[in-house]
């Protein structure tokens, strides 16, 4: 059978692989092919781990023909540059670990190895997940499959356009203030943002350790459920994930909502819009109008709608950009030239400290350290860090008590499609504005998932470029993401 990756999805080509249409060894293949036309335009893989692939293919078509497989056996996956693979690099987008090899699996790749999935390659990204456009990335720019002049959107750019260009079936990324969501919606994919703690970090190289969690990215609701279902749960390695989950990931029982049915102790899902979207600046036109519309779709399949208010929202921006640069600033004194990746000679001790880290890392790194040792420093400490974590705790609550009136709220994902290239990288504050809809859940530590809110039936986009939707649930509560997702997008 003739493989044809556009059209193939995780669900799909598991179906194809287990009647043995084709294997995932061809499969695979035809993945490399593609990635050795496309890549050298789009940039999206730093690196092809080929024989690796070729062999865990067919150690996966092997389990296969025993009839030992998950959906994810023989499923070619693209990894972001953060996340550790034994015995490959991890340079997370930066000079300073350019040549560092991963001495162990991260958790979750060793739960997709477990699982039986192919990893292609290694996925260009914003250096250490700072950005929004996958332009600070020391190892060049990745371009957006879809128009080629614009971004891919980021940090998570180079695995979002991995899916994009039809090289791979899913990739993870990591979202620390929207990493996973708004590139996903740059490239008109599903984007999921776990719950903090509902997935392990043991092996992602840390940003924001408050914030930050790996999410899958793919084609549709279902391939990025199974990626998550395949990731998550509790981990002895990182004691910030959520142990009950070890066990049994507490799903509330709630009657899925199938299409019209959308029923909740006898009543549909009420979807909260906040009143403050209307009132953000910069939004495009288009971006709004497409916003209206999904209220209305959403509506007409049987959801009520319901304003909610978010009163100190508003604030999220500046309460993340004061905390996420001190929890940077922290993680990355680790990198001193000593210990890992780049080492560069000085007089002495301190002199090669600051060679180091002055050679190694980009602007964007460099500036955000600065900001958060500033704002953790004596002095400063109680009008700036203290004063963010404050807000922080007002954040969480407006969520608590708007989601005792609401099931999830929605957003649009970004204020307007996939800019272009050049377009703000040297206007950091128009850039971290990216993440206007999407770091409150980060700061509330709730779930959130970016799906394709102007996808027309044959695939292409309304207006051209894809736009996304966000829908934000309270903790844990994936599944009523995954169901509304599902009903939106006219998924089975
Ligand atoms: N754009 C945000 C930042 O630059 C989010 C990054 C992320 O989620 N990793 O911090």
């Amino acid at each position: 059978m003739k493989i044809d990756l556009k059209n193939l999805n995780i669900k799909t080509a598991h179906q194809h692989l287990i009647k043995g249409d084709f294997s995932s060894e061809e499969l695979t293949k035809e993945c490399l092919n593609v990635i050795k036309e496309k890549n050298k335009d789009i940039n999206a893989y730093l690196e092809v781990f080929e024989k690796n692939a070729l062999e865990r293919a067919n150690d996966a078509d092997k389990k296969i023909k025993e009839g030992k497989y998950t959906e994810l056996t023989g499923i070619p996956l693209a990894i972001k540059d953060n996340i550790l693979i034994k015995g490959q690099k991890a340079s997370a987008g930066s000079k300073i670990l350019e040549n560092y090899t991963a001495t162990y699996d991260a958790t979750v790749i060793k739960k997709l190895k477990d699982a039986g999935a192919v990893f292609l390659g290694r996925t260009n990204m914003d250096e250490f997940a700072m950005g929004s456009s996958t332009e600070n990335s020391a190892f060049g720019v990745t371009r957006n499959p879809l128009d080629l002049e614009r971004v891919p959107g980021g940090s998570s750019g180079g695995s979002t356009s991995a899916v994009a260009m039809n090289s791979c079936l899913g990739a993870l990324g990591s979202d620390t203030g929207g990493s996973v969501r708004q590139p996903s919606s740059f490239c008109g994919l599903v984007g999921l943002k776990p719950t903090y703690g509902s997935v392990s970090r043991n092996g992602l190289i840390a940003l924001g350790s408050s914030f930050d969690v790996i999410g899958p990215i793919g084609k549709t609701t279902s391939d990025v459920e199974i990626i998550f279902n395949t990731i998550k749960g509790g981990d002895d390695l990182d004691s910030t994930t959520i142990q009950e989950s070890k066990k049994v990931y507490p799903v509330k029982s709630r009657e899925a909502g199938i299409s019209l049915g959308v029923k909740l102790f006898n009543r549909a899902r009420i979807i909260g819009v906040p009143s403050f979207v209307n009132e953000i600046g910069g939004m495009d036109n288009f971006a709004k109008n497409n916003f209206n519309e999904s209220i209305k779709r959403l509506e007409a399949i049987g959801y009520q709608t319901k304003e909610v208010s978010l009163p100190n929202v508003k604030y999220a921006i500046s309460a993340y950009y004061v905390t996420l640069p001190a929890e940077a600033s922290a993680n990355l004194a680790r990198f001193d030239g000593v210990r890992y990746g780049l080492h560069k000679d000085g007089e002495n001790g301190i002199d090669d400290y600051l060679k180091t880290r002055g050679v190694g890392f980009g602007k964007e790194v460099r500036r955000r350290i600065i900001l958060g040792t500033y704002v953790l420093s004596a002095g400063y400490y109680d009008a700036y860090y203290n004063k963010a974590q404050d807000v922080r705790d007002l954040i969480r609550e407006d969520f608590k008590s708007a989601f005792k009136e609401v099931d999830v709220i929605i957003t649009p994902t970004t204020t307007g499609s996939a800019f272009k290239i050049g377009e703000k990288v040297n206007d950091p504050v128009r850039m971290y504005l990216e993440d206007i809809f999407t770091v409150s859940a980060n700061l509330a530590g709730i779930p959130a998932i970016s799906i394709p809110s102007n996808k027309k039936e044959d695939g292409s986009f309304d207006g051209g470029l894809p736009l996304g939707l966000q829908i934000i649930a309270p903790q844990m509560e994936e599944d009523v993401l995954f169901e509304i997702a599902k009903n939106f997008l006219g998924e089975k």
